[in-house]
């Protein structure tokens, strides 16, 4: 018989040593069967009767394939041949997971190593068998409990679209009408009533931004784009221009590192970058915004970060402030609707990466997030 891996073949235990091989078998976590290469069992340890439910010598001398279900024997009478033709130890978790069959014929999802072991008597083979029962079951019910998440978020992505897609419809409606009443009507009614017809304008058109602000939050997990190669320093130059004239008006300094090209999707990140250094410029108190955009390599991800010189952020409101239309300040205060940061992080986490803010009131934020090296759409 060709044996062509014979370095990896262990000598069989001298018998001074057998008491001890004994000992150590029956004193094995797992079930252990020796085989010959006629595939008969000629050893088994005290673990695989209580596993597989025979008794010793109910084994010796029987055909391995006995704690195989039955469907599945004659597979493994082949591979078994082909495993005495290539003898080499596989060991735990490379992979090797069966069904094996107790003998009242009920099954359990095991995981098998085998070593080859020379003997006087010619080529044996070792299984350690595992029950892997309950391994199987948390993989199971993770795998689930994970479809589930998955499922629900793409149904709540899903509402949250169609929601706000079709309420735009009716508030542009209310929007116009009480605009044109406003307009129409304004001193022709008495003082309360232009009182109240502001209240009304003033709602609609908040509902509106709202409304728009959860589409554009809703579409950065359904409407986005594949990712392509992306220079990060021509997208920031686009941001930068955007803003040019708020810049101007604040007298605010912008720099940045030179940023790397990353597969991402461009129009995202153009989001991102213009969130992240609207906010700087906006959460000022007197003096000129200063800004820069920096980036530094890890291991397998780059850390950007966009620094500001503003108001701060008291660190108990540092994960609070990603959250969907949550603000520190009222609208009076500085304008906005508290769904720019949350945007940011979706953006970020659907490119694999994380955000964080790192601040202290009166000495400006440093807001951080990372992007993977090499990634794909999650
Ligand atoms: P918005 O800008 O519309 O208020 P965001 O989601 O962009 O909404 O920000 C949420 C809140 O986080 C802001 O209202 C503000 O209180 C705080 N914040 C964001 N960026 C900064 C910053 N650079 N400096 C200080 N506070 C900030």
């Amino acid at each position: 018989m060709p044996i062509t891996d014979s370095k990896e073949l262990a000598p069989a235990p001298s018998s001074a040593s057998t008491g001890k091989f004994r000992q150590l078998l029956e004193s094995a976590p797992d079930s252990i069967v020796v085989v010959d290469q006629g595939g008969k069992i000629t050893l088994a340890n005290g673990m695989t009767e209580k596993n597989f439910g025979y008794r010793t010598d109910e084994l010796i001398g029987q055909s391995i394939e006995i704690l195989v279900p039955e469907r599945f024997r004659d597979k493994h009478v082949h591979h078994r041949d082909g495993y005495f033709h290539h003898p080499s130890t596989r060991p735990m978790g490379t992979g090797i997971e069966l069904t094996a069959r107790r003998k009242d014929g009920s099954e359990f999802p095991a995981e098998i190593s085998i070593s080859p072991l020379m003997t006087e008597d010619g080529l044996l083979v070792t299984a350690v068998v595992r029950d892997i029962t309950e391994r199987k079951e948390t993989q199971k019910a993770l795998q689930q409990h994970a479809n589930e998440l998955e499922r629900s978020n793409a149904e709540l992505e899903q509402f949250a679209y169609v929601a706000s897609h079709d309420l735009q419809e009716p508030l542009r409606i209310v929007a116009s009408y009480t605009q044109l009443l406003a307009r129409r009507y304004k001193d022709k009614l008495d003082s309360d009533a232009n009182e109240f017809i502001e209240f009304i304008v003033d709602g609609a058109t908040r509902m509106q931004n709202l409304i728009n602000d959860l589409l554009s939050y809703s579409r950065v997990g359904t409407r986005g784009q594949e990712f392509e190669s992306n220079d990060l320093n021509k997208i920031l130059e686009t941001v930068i221009n955007t803003l040019d004239l708020r810049i101007k008006d604040s007298t605010a300094t912008v720099t940045h590192d030179s940023l790397p090209t990353l597969p991402t999707d461009g129009r995202q990140m153009l989001q991102l970058f213009q969130n992240l250094i609207g906010n700087a410029l906006k959460f000022q108190s007197d003096s000129s915004p200063v800004v820069h955009i920096g980036v530094v390599q890890l291991a397998d991800e780059y850390l950007f970060s966009v620094r500001d010189n503003g108001i701060g952020i008291d660190s108990q409101y540092a994960e609070r402030i990603f959250q969907v239309f949550q603000r520190l300040h009222g609208k009076g205060e500085y304008p906005g609707t508290g769904i720019g940061l949350a945007i940011c992080k979706k953006i970020v986490e659907r490119h694999g990466g994380r955000i964080w803010v790192e601040s202290s009131p009166g000495t400006g934020s440093t807001f951080y997030f990372t992007l993977p090296i090499s990634q794909g759409d999650s």
